[in-house]
């Protein structure tokens, strides 16, 4: 999705830098040229940016991996890559991101 996402952004972003600096665009529709306001292209510049930001912002939070985690159960602290899903090999239960465990328990 994330690929996607920033696909059409850059696709936005290209051909409205080509309008922008053209005047037109090749329309798919009319199968010819036509004349399209530079404004317009500008324009679409930005709002593929916007895009390209929003989408870097939103994924930001969410694919950080885990560096650190904390078991609940017996409090221990783990590096997360050395564990096995994540699970403490004593207690066999899920350890927390040792951030958000502090979050918490703080
Ligand atoms: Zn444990």
């Amino acid at each position: 999705m994330k690929k996607f996402l920033n696909f059409s952004a850059y696709f936005l972003i290209v051909t409205s830098a080509g309008i922008a600096i053209t005047g037109t665009h090749f329309s798919g529709t009319y199968s010819r040229w036509i004349e399209v306001p530079r404004s317009s292209g500008v324009n679409g510049v930005f709002v593929g940016l916007v895009i390209l930001l929003a989408v870097k912002k939103y994924y930001k939070g969410k694919k950080e991996p885990i560096e650190y985690s904390k078991c609940p159960n017996c409090g221990e602290s783990y590096f997360y890559s050395k564990l096995s899903k994540g699970i403490c090999p004593t207690c066999n239960v899920a350890t927390i991101d040792l951030n958000k465990y502090y979050e918490k328990h703080n």
